[in-house]
């Protein structure tokens, strides 16, 4: 499989070099040149299956060209054999059509651990076959931090560096994060606040020589990698589910519509997904773009739920590449509005090919 930037003006690349460089060169998100699909009969063959095997099945034809189906199975059992419930994301019936589907069975109870304890073996088997390191530097308000911590602990390939705001995050994530008896992570608490954290991460990125030096990397949801294990759990609740009714509509807590996206993937491979809806709180830029058309950024406000706390959303451009008939440049001119102004339209009909 071959990647390309959303905006139009990067290097295509494979999937190994996707993964290891996050953001494109043009300041774009990689997506593949092609959706796969899922063949006719797959989802009724796959209600029993477990989760892994599906989940082989769904990722193999993203990885096709830097690994096979039966490495990236090892990968993959190694992924989720740290999870607390052999069916990894279980669904419970709530009742009146109303499932819901437990994605806190990780090693630090956050739904990033679905997608981050892959990733970690992923990005070490890929530098170890290079013979490279990196530093990876992250902040966090509490969830990406102890994922991340978690899934890149111990790994040779890979240092590791988290900022986050002394005395803001849960205790429970602070001891997740500081106690990891591994040489290669390292906590920094910082007197700030989230958004200063994140700035130091952005200026540490700013600084060229640094950054060559140490090599620095980021596991934050621009990754493709992230979001192609994500598809995964709308798959096999598509799978599982299939007897339940035609199509199923998703609720998705939504901060930088990485999960939600991923949604919209398994939907274009192909999996009968009806709606999904953007579940936000105080800070609603995206459920009233999705209302209106019209992405009017307005000031974070903090609330109780930290991760959803969030005024630019990054993988909407993804979305918005769609949108626009993966025309990179009309999303490169649509982005510079939006950045210039702090307001953009989309028509109704670009909007209309997303629901
Ligand atoms: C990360 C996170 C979100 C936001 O997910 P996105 O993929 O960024 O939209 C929402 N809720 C919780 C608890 C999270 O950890």
């Amino acid at each position: 499989m071959k990647y390309v930037s959303t905006r139009g003006r990067a290097p295509v690349l494979g999937f190994a070099d996707t993964l290891l460089t996050g953001l494109a060169p043009d300041g774009g998100l990689y997506l593949p040149e092609t959706w796969p699909t899922l063949r006719p009969g797959d989802l009724a063959a796959w209600s029993d299956r477990r989760y892994q095997d599906i989940a082989v099945d769904v990722m193999a034809p993203y990885v096709d060209g830097a690994m096979g189906a039966t490495e990236l199975g090892e990968l993959v059992e190694q992924a989720y054999s740290s999870f607390d419930d052999p069916a990894v994301a279980p669904l419970r019936e709530l009742g009146d059509g109303r499932w819901m589907m437990e994605l806190f069975h990780g090693p630090t109870l956050a739904f990033k651990d679905l997608p981050l304890q892959l990733v970690g073996p992923l990005f070490d088997r890929e530098l170890t076959k290079r013979g490279e390191r990196v530093t990876v530097i992250g902040a966090t308000s509490g969830d990406t931090g102890s994922a991340a911590i978690e899934a890149l602990r111990d790994r040779d390939a890979v240092e590791v560096f988290i900022f986050h705001p002394a005395g803001r995050v849960s205790e429970v994530q602070r001891r997740q994060m500081t106690t990891v008896d591994a040489l290669n992570v390292h906590n920094i608490a910082l007197e700030g606040t989230f958004d200063d954290c994140q700035d130091m991460v952005k200026s540490l990125f700013a600084d060229e020589a640094l950054r060559h030096e140490l090599h620095f990397s980021a596991v934050n949801s621009i990754n493709w990698a992230r979001l192609m294990a994500q598809v995964v759990y709308y798959v096999v609740a598509a799978a599982r589910l299939a007897e339940q009714g035609p199509a199923l509509s998703f609720v998705v807590p939504t901060g930088n519509f990485g999960n939600v996206f991923s949604g919209w993937v398994a939907r274009r491979m192909g999996a009968p997904i009806s709606g999904l809806h953007v579940a936000t709180n105080r800070n609603d830029i995206l459920a009233r773009f999705f209302e209106t058309g019209t992405m009017q950024i307005h000031r974070v406000e903090p609330t109780i739920s930290p991760s959803m706390d969030i005024q630019v959303s990054s993988n909407l451009e993804r979305l918005l590449f769609e949108l626009y008939g993966r025309d990179g440049e009309a999303v490169a001119d649509l982005l510079g509005e939006f950045r210039e102004a702090g307001v953009v339209s989309v028509p109704p009909e670009r909007l209309a090919v997303a629901s």
